[in-house]
């Protein structure tokens, strides 16, 4: 009998990908993916340590599991991701029942280990070195990367793709822990990327985001040559079948005048650009030891908007930092106001033991204060994304139609039955090039031929995060 899976997955696009490859290699190796934990025999938690927070919801799911465990003690439980490669053996003392922890860096030994933990009943840590723990060539070894072939049938829709262009990550902003766990930056040469992106538009992928923690540090070098993103577009825009190029997460400095002029020049790479700036405050980004100041991020912005003046671009704040006053708190206000993102992803500092942050600096911001400014900062962001949206009405946008949308599929149960005869429309959504979601109704006869096609639309409405419009027919 093969054994069923479920893996439950939080955190970044890593994850999501690191996650939709775990399921790939476990259904090779005969194990069967499965809707909900209660149908499964090994549950694995895919972690996130950027916040407490999540790392806290991880333990408390662990621990209701205690008593599963002990209804079904052939079931396995892994925990895998960024919690297992910082906590390591601190999981199995605060939670016994788990059989599995495996960092990052061993995801390609998932099957066999699940294999063995089946026959022989062993506990496995499987961890990569801590940076200070050997030689930067060991430390870098020690992190292996996974790149099997792709499935078609794991993944979030047969349309779009992640492609993985990078690993880790050596920027060590103070706050950050992704540096330990992620450990040190590492390049994918060209070719495995070109022959990833080539079997997925043979799949019929139409749009593949380009993944790295910071994408645009991307570095490789062979033959004489060094390969940066821009070259990366420059070799996909020759992939038949692949329409659209979207890349992410973008460390402010990286972005270069050449980056730009590539995104602006070569047709298929999308204007979206997601730059997380932190803060607005230079003193607030000396303490997060991010390498920028505030005036050279604007610069940034001028840059972008004069080469590409139809780019989308967002950004990430943390609120609270350490020390931050109102005043520091008021030049962000300031810059995302100046910024005109498209939106922000807006989070209250959380203290990750283990950063220099933690060693340095107090936690010291009232975590009432953090909320106030967290909600202040989103209501100014919301003003802008709602502006942005609406001048939209009217204008003609492409967009890559993905499937019937969430809050239509979850009331009508859609995403497992056809509409109700009776029911005339579906309420189909999709993406813009420059990452907007735009909803729209579909004859409900016609709406499956629509799914996967890129196709023009005419907004008519407008909320801060959605557009609505009409097919051109
Ligand atoms: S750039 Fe900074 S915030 Fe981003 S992953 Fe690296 S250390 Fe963390």
């Amino acid at each position: 009998m093969p054994l069923n899976f479920y893996i439950e997955t939080v955190g970044c696009q890593m994850n999501v990908l690191d996650s939709e490859l775990a399921a790939a290699s476990l259904m090779e190796a005969g194990y069967q993916p499965v809707s909900a934990k209660r149908y499964a025999d090994v549950i694995l938690f895919n972690t996130c340590s950027v916040r407490q927070h999540a790392e806290d919801k991880v333990y408390s799911e662990l621990g209701r599991l205690k008593h599963w465990k002990d209804q079904k003690p052939d079931a396995i439980i892994a925990v895998m991701g960024c919690m297992a490669q910082k906590d390591k053996e601190t999981i199995f003392r605060r939670a016994p029942h788990v059989d599995i922890v495996l960092g990052p860096g061993q995801l390609r030994q998932l099957p066999e280990i699940v294999k063995s933990v089946e026959k022989k009943r062993e506990k496995r840590l499987e961890i990569s070195l801590d940076r200070i723990d050997g030689k930067q060539s060991d430390v870098r070894e020690s992190f292996q990367q996974f790149n099997p072939q792709r499935n078609l049938r794991v993944g979030s829709n047969p349309y779009q793709a992640m492609v993985r262009i990078m690993f880790g990550c050596d920027k060590f902003c103070s706050y950050c822990i992704v540096p330990s766990v992620r450990g040190p930056e590492q390049s994918r040469p060209p070719r495995e990327i070109e022959a990833e992106i080539r079997q997925l538009a043979d799949q019929g992928r139409l749009e593949v985001t380009l993944i790295g923690q910071t994408v645009n540090s991307y570095r490789y070098s062979e033959g004489g040559k060094t390969w940066r993103l821009q070259d990366l577009f420059a070799m996909i825009q020759e992939i038949d079948g692949i329409r659209r190029i979207r890349f992410v997460t973008n460390y402010p400095t990286g972005m270069t005048d050449e980056l730009l002029q590539a995104v602006r020049d070569i047709p298929k790479v999308t204007p979206f650009l997601h730059i997380p700036v932190q803060s607005g405050s230079n003193s607030v980004l000396r303490r997060m030891k991010r390498r920028y100041t505030a005036e050279e991020y604007r610069d940034l912005l001028d840059r972008i908007y004069a080469t590409i003046p139809d780019a989308a671009v967002t950004s990430d704040f943390i609120v609270g930092f350490c020390g931050e006053t109102d005043e520091e708190f008021q030049q962000t206000v300031d810059l995302v106001k100046y910024g005109r993102f498209k939106n922000s992803f807006i989070f209250k500092y959380s203290v990750r033991p283990g950063t220099k942050a933690a060693e340095l600096f107090q936690d010291d911001v009232p975590d009432s204060v953090k909320r106030k400014r967290n909600n202040e900062l989103l209501a100014v962001q919301n003003a802008i994304s709602m502006e942005l949206n609406r001048e939209f009405i009217g204008k003609t946008v492409e967009i890559l139609v993905e499937g019937i949308s969430k809050t239509a599929a979850k009331s009508c149960d859609l995403l497992q039955i056809d509409p109700p005869p009776s029911q005339l429309s579906v309420q189909l959504t999709g993406h813009t090039p420059c990452d907007r979601i735009v909803v729209f109704d579909a004859a409900s006869e016609q709406h499956r031929q629509l799914i996967g096609r890129i196709l023009p639309a005419t907004i008519t409405h407008a909320a801060p995060f959605t557009l609505f419009g009409k097919l051109i027919e």
